[in-house]
Parts: C-alpha cells; sequence; structure tokens
C-alpha cells in the first residue's frame, strides 16, 4: 500500500474544510492558532513513518494527553483503577458537571475531564516526582526529548478553568480526589498544556497499535490485554460525544483534543495523527475527522 500517496490525496482533498469549525478559544491562550495548519503523519509498527503538510509544527495536544496519564496510572495500580473510574460513554459533554453528581462522583471513563482528573490524582499518589515521571515518560514514548508542556496555555486553563475546578472539588467532596484539588488542577492543566507535534503523537501511539510494546525499543508499557482494553475505552470514548459517529465513520480506536489534534491506531499495523486545529461543536478537529475516515476508506482499514 502506498501511505504517501494516499495521505498526499487525503491532505489535498479535506484542506478547505479547515475553513470550516472554530479554533478553540474557550482556553484564551489557545485562540491565536492559525487554522490554516493541516498535518497528517502515519508510523507503521515496523518502521516506516509517511508525512505530509504540518508534521513538525508543535501544538496543544490537550486532551490526547489523557491516553499517556490513564496509561502511567494504569501501570502503577492495575486494575484497581476500576474502583474509582467507570468504563463506558458518558453521553454527556467532555466537561459535564451533572453525571458526577448523581453517579456519587465516578466519573464514567478516563477521557472525559472528570475521569482525567481522578487519573491526575492516582498519578499524584503513586509517583514520587509526578510531573517528571509524566513528562518522561511522554518523551520516552515518543522518542522525542523536546516535548514540553507550555506555561502560558496551563496558566491560561487555570485562570478560565471553573468547570475542571468544579468538578475537581466536586470529586473531592466524594472522596474520589485525594490529593489537594490545586495540585491535581495544575498537574491535570500542564498534562493537557503538553506540545507535540504530529509526527511525535503518531509515534507516541505505536504502543497501542502493537499490543502495549514500543515497536522501536521493544520496552513493554501495558500487557497485551491491558492494550486492548485501552483500544477499546478510545473506540468508546475518545471523540467525546462523537466517539460513536466516530466509531461508526472511521472504524479505529483514537482521541482527539480541542488543540484540534486526533490520533487513531489500527492494531498490529499503525497509528496515524491528525492536526488541524479549527473543532466542531464536540471538540473535535473537522478536517481531521474527515481526514481519518478517507484513511481508512481508501486503505479499506478497520477493526471491524
Ligand atoms: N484542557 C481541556 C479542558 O479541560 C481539555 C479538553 C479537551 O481537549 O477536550 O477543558
Amino acid at each position: 500500500m502506498d501511505y504517501q500517496e494516499i495521505i498526499d490525496r487525503i491532505y489535498r482533498e479535506v484542506q478547505p474544510l479547515t475553513a470550516q469549525g472554530k479554533v478553540a478559544d474557550y482556553i484564551p491562550a489557545l485562540s491565536s492558532v492559525d487554522r490554516n495548519n493541516l498535518g497528517i503523519s502515519v508510523h507503521h509498527i515496523k518502521g516506516e513513518k509517511y508525512g505530509v503538510g504540518q508534521v513538525n509544527i508543535p501544538f496543544s495536544i490537550q486532551s490526547i494527553s489523557k491516553v499517556f496519564s490513564f496509561t502511567l496510572a494504569y501501570e502503577a495500580v492495575g486494575e484497581a483503577i476500576w474502583e474509582r473510574l467507570g468504563k463506558e460513554p458518558s453521553g454527556t459533554a467532555f466537561n459535564s458537571l451533572v453525571q458526577i453528581e448523581y453517579e456519587h462522583g465516578i466519573p464514567r471513563n478516563p477521557f472525559i475531564n472528570a475521569g482525567a482528573l481522578v487519573v491526575a490524582d492516582i498519578i499524584l499518589s503513586n509517583y514520587r516526582y509526578p510531573w517528571r515521571e509524566f513528562l518522561d515518560f511522554v518523551r520516552n514514548i515518543s522518542n522525542d526529548d523536546t516535548i514540553n508542556s507550555n506555561e502560558e496555555v496551563a496558566r491560561s486553563e487555570k485562570e478560565t478553568g471553573h468547570r475542571n475546578a468544579a468538578l475537581a472539588h466536586l470529586m473531592y467532596g466524594f472522596k474520589n480526589i485525594k490529593n489537594p484539588v490545586e495540585e491535581v488542577l495544575d498537574f491535570y492543566f500542564m498534562q493537557c498544556a503538553i506540545e507535540m507535534c504530529a509526527e511525535s503523537l503518531s509515534r507516541s501511539f505505536l504502543f497501542l497499535a502493537n499490543h502495549g510494546v514500543v515497536p522501536y525499543s521493544g520496552e513493554a508499557l501495558l500487557s497485551l490485554s491491558q492494550a486492548k482494553r485501552l483500544n477499546a475505552l478510545m473506540l468508546m470514548a475518545g471523540l467525546y460525544n462523537e466517539s460513536g459517529d466516530f466509531a461508526y465513520k472511521v472504524g479505529l480506536p483514537g482521541k482527539s483534543g480541542v488543540g484540534g489534534g486526533i490520533v487513531a491506531v489500527f492494531p498490529k499495523n499503525l497509528s496515524i495523527c491528525v492536526w488541524s486545529p479549527a473543532i466542531n461543536e464536540y471538540g473535535n478537529s473537522v478536517a481531521g475527522i474527515e481526514a481519518l475516515k478517507r484513511f481508512t476508506s481508501y486503505t479499506e482499514m478497520s477493526v471491524f
């Protein structure tokens, strides 16, 4: 299969869609990103990589970081993680408060904001140098030592992240957040503000396409069954309240962020990242979804 030719074609076809949707502005520091950016990066587990467009420009990964934090927390506490989190689609917006109240502080899954706050709390309780170890983990799995969090974006989110603060306080009240709320929020905002380019993001998801093992280093991050479970979670909940539609149209597990990135994996084959900053009302990149839909149509790849 000529992946380069396929993504070149997709790049040309979806470029007009970068004019649709809106660049996230509820986090003020994100609003200045140029909406014309479009990049597609593919990594095969056997080592080949393909790219087109802006694949080397770092952008705010936002909720994509929830896959990394969940992996680290899952490594630390194993199946006990499910005592504090669900594994069901939420059917509500990523930052919704109502469900947490009537489900007694247990988030539906690790990828809505409430779930990611619990995951951050688990990392704070189980790692000696939580932020350092988290950042090292992200750098390690993406084989990119230049990765950092943008403190201006983190601060901007802290100043305006009242819904996240409300979620964390509510869950503290239900005893599902155990560390001081401020510390949990700081960790969460810093993880969301990590900046990575499409190429590094695509590379960083290879372990999920390879049964939990980083293909180029041989390092096992998760067991085969844990990697399958994480992929199942992404399929159910990786694109917020549009996850069903994404499964229907694209047919791969994936994770999006309001910075306009989407990463998807085709198990035993490859990972792919598309970045286009303008997002739809669910918080997902408009051109990104269309690019991935075309990718699985043209390559006839799907988990189904
Ligand atoms: N930091 C963002 C928030 O908590 C992440 C949202 C996202 O990417 O969906 O609102």
